[in-house]
This record gives structure tokens, sequence and C-alpha cells, in this order.
């Protein structure tokens, strides 16, 4: 375990960003008519060190977003977390699979049955049930994972008959235009999906929205919200 020497000036920054992120978030939720302990803010802490991350903890921060498998590796001791306050939420390789699923208590960013199959092979072998979401390409981007949302259904059926995954939601990065549209068809898919009752699935989460848009996502009924620069600072 590595500690650095702070920059004050960062971490006060941080402590602010985590205050004004938190107060948003509880408007947003009271202007939604929703209650603001429903909704959980995650911090997403691509490129920012462990020992600022820990910053944004010591300000309540209990949620925080990892997208990279190596990096997760390489900070996860340092963190004042454990593995239960952190997801994965970044494109995930099956061959990366095994390094992680002990270090996270939800994968987010399921694409495929095939990672899907690999994440229950390594939650068997460990003896675990993994939660996780299933992430929507809900704008149809070819640059973007997830399945397409005709798709979805069929995808969850067969995600939801692997022994040692429980589904329990969705997730979805929408297209910067327009992003409201995107966010209401998730609402609704979430809805319509949830109605079909499909067994060892659940649609107890809906993750969407980052720093530019997190508010707008809590008007839409997302009960995790995914910032990183909001608190952080624009990564370079
Ligand atoms: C980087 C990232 C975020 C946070 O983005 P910001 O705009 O910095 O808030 C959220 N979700 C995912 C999947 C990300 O990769």
């Amino acid at each position: 375990m590595t500690t650095k020497p702070l920059n004050d000036v960062y971490a006060r920054s941080i402590r602010e960003n985590v205050a004004l992120v938190q107060q948003r978030v509880v408007r947003a939720a009271e202007r939604a008519g929703r209650s603001p302990a429903d909704i959980r803010l995650m911090a997403v802490t691509k490129t920012v060190a462990p020992e600022y991350v820990n910053v944004a903890v010591e300000c309540g921060v209990n949620l925080l977003g990892e997208n990279r498998a190596q990096e997760l590796l390489e900070k996860h001791s340092v963190y004042t977390l454990g593995p239960e306050c952190i997801h994965f939420i970044g494109h995930l390789q099956r061959n990366k699979v095994k390094s992680i699923i002990d270090k996270v208590s939800m994968i987010e960013s399921v694409d495929s049955v095939s990672l899907a199959e690999e994440i229950d092979r390594q939650a068997s072998r460990i003896g675990v049930v993994m939660p996780v979401l299933l992430e929507v390409n809900i704008g149809l981007q070819p640059t973007k994972s997830g399945f397409a949302p005709e798709a979805l259904e069929e995808g969850l059926r067969a995600v939801s008959r692997l022994k040692n995954i429980a589904v329990k939601g969705l997730m979805a990065i929408p297209p910067k235009d327009n992003t409201q549209e995107y966010f209401q068809k998730m609402q609704q898919l979430s809805v319509d999906i949830a109605g079909k009752n499909i067994d060892n699935s659940t649609m107890e989460y809906l993750s969407m929205g980052m720093s530019a848009d997190y508010e707008l996502a809590i008007a839409c009924g997302a009960n995790i919200v995914r910032v990183g620069s909001a608190l952080f600072g624009q990564r370079k």
C-alpha cells in the first residue's frame, strides 16, 4: 500500500465538488418526486490517483466505478472502500474477467451473452453469484457496445439462465444529442422488461447519467448516476 502526500488545492476542489454534486442529486430527486436515498452517486475513478478517490470517499461517496481492469488491479488495494462498494462499468474483455471478479460487487457493462458466460464461469469458480446490469446501446451507435434494444429481451433470457449471475437492471451511455429522449427510452425499456417477469432477473437498477446530464437522468428514473469529471475535474 502506497500513499502519496496530497495536493491540498486539488483535494479541496474534490471536497467542494462532492458536496455540490451530492446537493444537486438531492435536489434533482426532490424535483422528480423521488426519495434522494433511492439514488446512488457513483464516483467514476478513471485516471484519478487512488489517494484522491479516497478524498471523495471521506466526503461520503460510497460507490466507485471502474472502467479498466488494469487500473482497478493497480488501485484497489489503496482504496479505503472494498469490493462491496466497487462496480465495473467499462468494456470488459473476457480474458480480464478472472482478474476482477473478486474485486467488484457488480458488473454494469455486460454487453454480450458470451461475456456473461465467462462471468458466470468465473463466479462459479470462486463460489459467488455476481450481480450484473445489461448494457443497452440505446442510440444504436456503431462505436458503442451493448445490446440493441430489439435484442435485449432475447439477451436477457439467455443471461438469466446462468446460475452464477443475477441480472439487476440496465445501464446505458446515450448519445450526447437528444439525451433526454434516450433516457426516456431506457426508462420505458426497463418498465417493459420488468413487466415480463423473467426468472432470475429484476429491473431494480437503472444506471445512467454522467457529469453533463445526471440531473436529467434522475428525472428519467436513474437510480445509479456515474459521475467522473464533475467530481475530479477534467481528465487530461
Ligand atoms: C467516464 C465514464 C463516466 C463518467 O463520465 P464523466 O463525464 O466524467 O462524468 C460514466 N460512465 C462511464 C461508463 C464512463 O466511462
